[in-house]
Order: structure tokens, then C-alpha cells, then sequence
């Protein structure tokens, strides 16, 4: 089956609606007639030119399955003489979907031709037939249009042949489903391509074009999917698909995010002077009056005044003012919110870029956008079209009783109050200026609600409704400010202007504290505050310890944004630049220029700090779309890293070009991953004097190993001489000595870079790279941990790569450190038996008493 997709912007009519008896009786074939709105043709799909009108009024086009396709650009036309039209292709000519093919003026036709309607139609009826034509409703270029059957695979199908169609079945392996972001994925991939492709899942079945659709299938971890497509080439596209799905990457960032966060929970330090505040982080809770219990979605304090947020209901009427204004007003409501949402994209990052996100896929999501199209075609109102299009999904999304999709629910809720206040003309809820300290209170908020707020004035959020791990919790998070939600209804009745002490360390929220409790919330904070000030205002200055060793404290970075986290967090560079997400979104490998690009923005957003670009690390659990690679057993022990680089080294070469040419020359530092023995620097060396000859770059570029094997941990003293410098990758080499898959859940809680065992090959690594006077850096996730801290720097290790918000806190840690103190917890750890006892240990030594 052929896809084709709309050539024009305009609105779609049966082809008896067309005012010539030719087009209308089909004597030349079926289709459809679009009224256009464009001035440009476009190609509906691949394939070759057969012809172009000598008046350009007209192009035929044969498709690779050889359905023949005539587009004729409005009726009478061929009167015109070829005025007014402007033909962008030849005949013999290969094109493109979506290319343009012809340009006409409008006004010209308008005014010359009996009727701008445009036939669409398969000219070879007697081979293809058309099936599922999309009449009746406004398309834009791109849309998709009509199916086209071979006659051969009707007959195939209707004698009960398998015909061309094709079938895939597999489990989804990943962790969280098709949720979101594969659904998103998804959806991009089977928009770009010809075939029809239907996923089915438990027994329903969703357009791969919807990622909406996708994400009602209800698809878990380990569900089974068919992907099914017919047509030539169908097998292909579904392979294709399919590994694109199982090379979905799930939460980059946790090996770091987990770890980052341990601290605060399990290796809290017990009564440590430089934590010693926390312990006096919450409210006096005997002098509140009037309080409100409610779940932690952002932890923290906030003292400050309510600022309540009513949300005005819109009010949809059902019945349209007739179809023609309905769809142009649909479509100018989408268009002015995708505007706002792309320039809010602009200015965000982080988890208000993802909803942002989400939104603007959601917007031109297949599925919805056909189905309001479809009510606003039988006579609906616009508002009325849309709004039932989102909740018929929303409410299908909640019927799965999936937490994440509840997230998905808010975004779908959030997005359909947007266009209706397009639709009605009124601008988007916002809150006005916040005054200095607001605790902002409503019964829920919109993620674009709080995106749009002014977070330096934000103290907190308190929600009567909303869940801890919905969108607003996340972004919340993000954005420092501390929040509470299911605070229940009591919350609306909180007057503008009432005092607030808001406690999300504890759950609780205080309306109008006496004097005595407000003060007490109000030191608190200033204390806290302080220690944050101390260490960021000293988060700049040369980290030593308290006996003068000087350590080194870089940043794990994957973007430009937190290239520019880190600097001002006092970062002194970049030890880890993972390069493989920045290139994660897509579906080719980035380009020698795409890729300088990235690399020079994050050297410029350094300003001349050390930048180490870790060649591409694709593979286990790090598979790549564009890079499918052949099954294996267990990834985790198959191509990955450097292996991966050395089996596709055309790519690694046009990476090694784009590091080499990033200005200053000597700013960057290539660093391998996973390397296992001498033999593959040897090899990636020898490309990269073959590049720097290319270049005619005289200079030489440091190059560095990945210490996260077991196998280079133990010949080091072999390794080290290869390279400038050694840095250890505790996420890995934990994972491989312990035996334990990194993405374990069962086996989290025992996959713990503190297990004697990972020391003692961190031990041997630091004592192999000073015999030969080079360093050693620990840029795996053990270094963002405060409670290892101590025990890195005891066995020698004298850099550490860490996530750049942690900078401050990091290096304030250290300068309570003595290296005397910190060698002894060290050999104290190695001569422990399990991870448990040197993390006890570690625990207890966090006192400065303890490692004084
Ligand atoms: C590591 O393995 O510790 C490391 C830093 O690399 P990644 O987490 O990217 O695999
Ligand atoms: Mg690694």
C-alpha cells in the first residue's frame, strides 16, 4: 500500500465535487480535489517525474511502486498559457516527498481559471485503486491524503493470500513502555514514511503516526507489539521500526541522578558539622494553628504569602458556524499556540523543555488533529471538535491507571485549554507579576502555567490536587521550588495575602503561623541559605583540602545548557563530555559540522576551561536509532564504546575531525571509552595522526583512557603509557566487576561503587598512572557522592568529574578534609569485606571529628 500525503494546504473535497464532468466522472481516475490555500505543489510521495504540462499547470509523477499520479493544479488552467505558474521540477526528474514541484500565483488564478480546485488522482486505475481518502476536511501540506492499493494485493487479500502485508512482532524492552517520549519517537519515524504502520497490543490497535494512539495501546515493559505494514519495501520499514524502538534510550542521566541524589538519603552524614543545619530544617511544629498535611513533590522550605490562582472556564458551544470558518479558525488557533510553544522552547531547558515538548507534539498529534477535524467536518465548533478529541483521548489514557500516562493526561488537558483560549481570543492564563515571596496556591496548576512564571519571586507551590510525580512536581524540582501537592480542598480556602510557612521536608503546609513559628521557619531558611551562599560564593576558588592537596573539580556535562550550569557552579572544566546524547534524538549520525558545533558552543560556554570529549559510547545500555546494531545476547558484553567506534570507523573518524577542529586546538581532550586493552588506543591513534595530518595541525592532542573495565583496571601500568591521562568510569567498571547489570532494579540497592573490590581497582589504577607521573580522574558517579569522596582522594585520586550542580557542595567537603585522614578511611575500606561496611564507614568518617 502507498501512502500519498497532501500537496497543498487546503481543503480536501471528493472529486464530485470538482466543476468539470472529467475529474468529477473520474473518466481519468479516482482521488481526490483540494482547494488550495498555498501556492505550492508539493510531492504526495517518492518517485520520478513522468511529465510536466507544457503550460505547468499540471505534473504527473510515478511512484516506486509504480501507481501513476496526476496533479492538476486548478480547472481550465491549461487556458492560461503556463502564466502564473512556475514549474520547480523536470520530467525524468527523482523526487522527494514533500518537495516542491510547482509555484502559482493565486491571485493570477483566481482571477483567469474557472476554479483553483486541484484533481489528485491515480491515473493506472486498473492496477491501484484508492482506499481511506481524508475528504471533507482542511489538510495542510504533508497530511496525510489517501491510500493506494495495488489491484494485485486486493486480489492476494481478498482470496485470502497473505498478500503484501507484513508483520513484526517483538517485546518491548523498555523500561517504561511507550510512554511519551517513545511514543513521540514513534510517531516521527512513521510520519516520514509511505506505509500505513499499525502497532497492535493487547488486542487494540493504534496509527503509528499518533503518538496519542501509541501511548492509549497501554504498551509495559516486556508487552508484546505487532508492527504491521503492507507494500513493498514493508519489511523493511517495520525492521527499521523495530530497531529504532529497541535502541530507545531510557534516562541518560541515571546512573548520575541516582547517585547524586544518594547522599541525601542513604549517606547522610550523622550529625556532621557541615550538614549540621538539615537536622534543624523543619518547623516548630507545636506553635502552628491552622495546618494542612499534603504530599512532597519538591523538597525544601518556603516561608512567604499566598497567591491563589482561580482558573476561568471556558465555555465551548457545540455548534460550528459553518465548516469552512471552523477549520481555518482550528487552524489558526494551533498556529498561534505552536508559535508561543516554540518560543517558550527557546527560552527553556531541562523538564520545561520536555513538556514544552510533549505540547508541541501533542498539537499536530495524527490522530487528534483527524478526529477534531472530522466533528468540525459533520458541523461541530472548532472548540467544541477539539476539546472532545483531547478528553476521548485523555480519558483513554486514564483508563490504563498508569502513573506516567496520568502525566500525559495533564499535558493533553493543559494543551486543549490552550487552544480553546486561541479560539476565543483570549490570552493564555497567566499569572500577573508575582510579588517577592509568593507561595502560589490553586487546586491544580498547568505545566504551562508554572513555566510561565517568574521563578525568582516563586518561594513555593501548593496544589489542592495534583500527584508527586506529575509534570509540575518534576518541573518544580527543576526550578528549586519547593512544592505540595493533594493538600485537599481546604486549600482553596486560603485568602491572597496570607501568610505561609511551607514545609516540604516534613508534608506540611502552615496558614498564617503565629510569630513565633513564622520566625523560627524564617531562620531556618536564612540559615540554609547561608550555607548554600558560602558554598557557591567559595565554589570558584581552587578546591584543596584542609592540609593544602589540591583537587581538581570538573563537570560531567551532555549539553551547552549545563556547560554553562557548570561554569557558574565553579566547575574548573569539563572531565566528561558524554557526546552520545547529544546526538540521541535522531534517526542519522550527526554530521562533521553538526557535531563541531556542539563541541565549540560547550568550549565557548567553558571559556577556555579543559574540555574532555569522550569519543561516542553507543552500545549496551546506550543504544543509538541511527546506529542499529547486530542482535546480541548481552549487550552489556558485546559492541560497545570503543569497540563500536573501531567497528564503524567512519564514524569515528568524522568525530575525531569535528574534536580537532574546535578552536583554541588545545582546549579539547579525547578520552575512550570502555577500552579493554592497549591494542585499540593503539588503533584509535593511529586515526587520529591520520586526521590531525589531514588537518595540518601541528599540535598534539591529549588522549585519555576510560578506566570501566575489569581487564584495564588490572593492566593499567600497560595502559597508562598509551594515553596522557586515565579516568575511571565507577558506573561501569562497578557493573562489570560486581557482575551486576547497571539497569538491575532487583540488584540497585547492591550495585554500589563502594564494594571493596571496585577500590581495590581504583587502587591499582591510581598506583599504575603516578609510576609513570600521569592522572587519574574518577568521572563516574561514585565521585558525585560525598560519602566516597573522602576514600577517592585516599587512594590517590586527584581530579573528579562530577554533576555540575554539585560543584559547590563537593568542594566545601573537601577543604574539611585532611589527605592524612582521608589515606587512612582508604585503607580502612580496602580491608573491608562488602559494600555495606565501607559505606558504615564512610558514613561515620563524613564527621570532621572522625577523619581528623
Ligand atoms: C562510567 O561508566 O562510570 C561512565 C562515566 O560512563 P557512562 O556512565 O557514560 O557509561
Ligand atoms: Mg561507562
Amino acid at each position: 500500500m502507498l501512502r500519498l500525503h497532501s500537496p497543498l494546504r487546503g481543503w480536501c473535497a471528493r472529486l464530485d465535487e470538482t466543476p468539470d464532468e472529467v475529474f468529477a466522472q473520474r473518466l481519468l481516475g479516482d482521488g481526490v480535489a483540494i482547494d488550495p490555500t498555498g501556492d505550492t505543489l508539493y510531492a504526495p510521495c517518492d518517485g520520478e517525474i513522468v511529465s510536466v504540462a507544457t503550460s505547468r499547470h499540471a505534473v504527473a509523477l510515478r511512484a516506486e511502486n509504480g501507481a501513476e499520479i496526476l496533479l492538476h493544479v486548478g480547472i481550465d488552467t491549461v487556458a492560461l498559457g503556463g502564466q502564473g505558474f512556475q514549474a520547480l521540477v523536470q520530467a525524468g526528474e527523482r523526487v522527494k516527498r514533500g518537495q516542491p514541484l510547482l509555484k502559482f500565483d493565486l491571485d493570477v488564478l483566481a482571477r483567469g481559471a474557472k476554479s483553483l480546485i486541484t484533481p489528485i488522482l491515480i491515473t493506472n486505475g486498473d492496477q491501484f485503486s484508492v482506499a481511506e481518502a481524508c475528504v471533507g476536511m482542511s489538510v495542510e501540506v504533508g497530511d496525510a491524503l489517501l491510500n493506494v492499493v495495488s489491484a494485485a494485493s486486493q486480489a492476494d487479500s481478498a482470496s485470502g493470500a497473505a498478500g503484501q502485508e507484513e508483520t513484526l512482532s517483538f517485546a518491548v524492552p523498555l523500561e517504561h513502555g511507550i510512554h511519551a517520549r517513545p511514543a513521540a519517537l514513534i510517531a516521527n519515524f512513521a510520519k516520514a514514511q509511505n506505509h500505513e504502520i499499525t502497532v497492535s497490543s493487547h488486542g487494540r490497535q493504534a496509527n503509528a503516526r499518533s503518538a496519542v494512539s501509541l501511548m492509549s495501546l497501554g504498551v509495559k515493559h516486556g508487552d508484546e507489539v505487532a508492527l504491521v505494514a503492507s507494500g513493498a519495501g514493508a519489511r523493511a520499514v517495520l525492521e527499521q521500526l523495530k530497531a529504532l524502538v529497541l535502541g530507545i534510550h531510557e534516562a541518560p542521566h541515571a546512573p548520575d541522578a541516582v547517585q547524586a541524589a544518594a547522599p541525601s538519603v542513604s549517606s547522610a552524614p550523622k550529625g556532621g558539622a557541615a550538614h549540621a543545619s538539615d537536622r534543624s530544617d523543619t518547623v516548630d511544629a507545636t506553635a502552628v494553628t491552622n495546618r494542612l498535611r499534603g504530599v512532597i513533590a519538591s523538597r525544601g522550605l518556603a516561608v512567604g504569602r499566598a497567591v491563589t490562582l482561580k482558573d476561568a472556564e471556558i465555555a465551548v458551544v457545540e455548534a460550528g458556524r459553518g465548516i469552512a470558518h471552523e477549520s481555518a479558525e482550528f487552524e489558526r488557533a494551533r498556529d498561534e499556540v505552536r508559535v508561543r510553544l516554540n518560543q517558550l522552547a527557546q527560552h527553556s531547558q531541562g523538564a520545561a523543555k520536555e513538556v514544552i515538548t510533549a505540547h508541541l507534539e501533542f498539537i499536530d498529534d495524527w490522530e487528534l488533529v483527524a478526529c477534531a477535524r472530522r466533528a468540525i467536518s459533520r458541523g461541530k465548533s472548532a472548540a467544541f471538535a477539539w476539546r472532545r478529541a483531547v478528553r476521548d483521548s485523555a480519558d483513554t489514557l486514564r483508563a490504563l491507571g498508569d502513573p506516567r500516562m496520568s502525566e500525559r493526561v495533564d499535558d493533553l488537558i493543559d494543551l486543549e485549554s490552550q487552544v480553546l483560549l486561541a479560539l476565543s481570543g483570549e490570552a493564555p492564563v497567566t499569572i500577573p507579576s508575582l510579588p517577592e515571596r509568593s507561595i502560589l496556591v490553586a487546586e491544580d496548576l498547568k505545566p504551562s502555567q508554572l513555566v510561565s512564571l517568574d521563578a525568582t519571586k516563586l518561594a513555593g507551590i501548593c496544589l489542592a490536587a495534583g500527584g508527586p510525580t506529575s509534570h509540575v512536581a518534576i518541573l518544580a524540582a527543576a526550578m528549586g521550588v519547593p512544592a505540595l501537592v493533594a493538600l485537599g480542598p481546604a486549600v482553596n480556602a486560603i485568602a491572597d495575602g496570607a501568610w505561609l510557612v511551607l514545609d516540604a521536608e516534613q508534608g506540611t503546609l502552615s496558614i498564617s503561623p503565629d510569630q513565633i513559628a513564622l520566625a523560627a521557619a524564617e531562620q531556618t531558611l536564612a540559615q540554609r541559605r547561608q550555607r548554600q551562599q558560602s558554598e557557591r560564593a567559595a565554589a570558584h576558588v581552587d578546591c584543596r583540602t584542609a592540609d593544602g592537596q589540591r583537587i581538581e573539580v570538573f563537570a560531567n556535562l551532555a549539553s551547552i545548557a549545563e556547560a554553562q550550569v557548570a561554569v557558574t557552579h565553579g566547575a574548573e572544566g569539563c572531565g566528561l563530555l558524554r557526546t552520545e546524547f547529544l546526538f540521541l534524538d535522531r534517526d542519522s549520525p550527526p554530521s562533521e559540522d553538526e557535531q563541531l558545533h556542539q563541541y565549540q558552543s560547550i568550549a565557548g560556554a567553558l571559556d577556555g576551561r579543559p574540555l574532555v570529549v569522550r569519543t561516542l559510547d553507543i552500545g549496551g545500555d546506550k543504544p543509538i536509532p541511527y546506529l542499529p546494531l547486530p542482535a546480541e545476547e548481552n549487550p552489556a558484553l558485546g559492541l560497545r564504546g570503543v569497540r563500536t567506534s573501531l567497528w564503524r570507523p567512519d564514524l569515528l573518524r568524522v568525530q575525531l575531525r569535528a574534536i580537532l577542529r574546535v578552536q583554541p586546538t588545545d582546549q579539547c581532550r579525547v578520552l575512550l571509552p570502555m577500552i579493554a586493552d592497549p591494542a585499540e588506543i593503539r588503533a584509535v591513534r593511529r586515526m587520529l595522526d591520520e586526521v590531525r595530518r589531514e588537518l595540518s595541525l601541528s599540535t598534539q592532542v591529549q588522549v585519555g583512557a576510560m578506566i570501566e573495565t575489569p581487564s584495564s583496571a588490572v593492566i593499567a601500568a600497560r595502559i597508562v603509557r598509551e594515553v596522557d591521562f586515565l579516568s575511571i568510569g565507577t558506573n561501569d567498571l562497578t557493573q562489570y566487576t560486581l557482575a551486576m547489570d547497571r539497569g538491575h532494579a532487583e540488584l540497585a540497592h547492591r550495585i554500589d561503587g563502594l564494594h571493596p573490590a571496585v577500590l581495590h581497582l581504583i587502587s591499582m589504577t591510581v598506583n599504575a598512572a603516578d609510576e609513570h607521573d600521569k592522572l587519574v580522574a574518577v568521572c563516574g558517579g561514585l565521585a558525585s557522592e560525598p560519602a566516597a569522596v573522602a576514600i577517592l582522594i585516599g587512594l590517590g585520586v586527584r581530579e573528579l568529574s562530577v554533576v555540575p550542580t554539585l560543584v559547590p557542595q563537593l568542594k566545601s567537603l573537601i577543604r574539611t578534609l585532611t589527605l592524612e585522614s582521608c589515606q587512612s578511611l582508604a585503607q580502612r575500606a580496602l580491608a573491608m569485606d562488602t559494600a555495606e561496611a565501607v559505606r558504615a564507614l564512610a558514613n561515620e568518617a563524613m564527621t570532621p571529628a572522625a577523619l581528623a
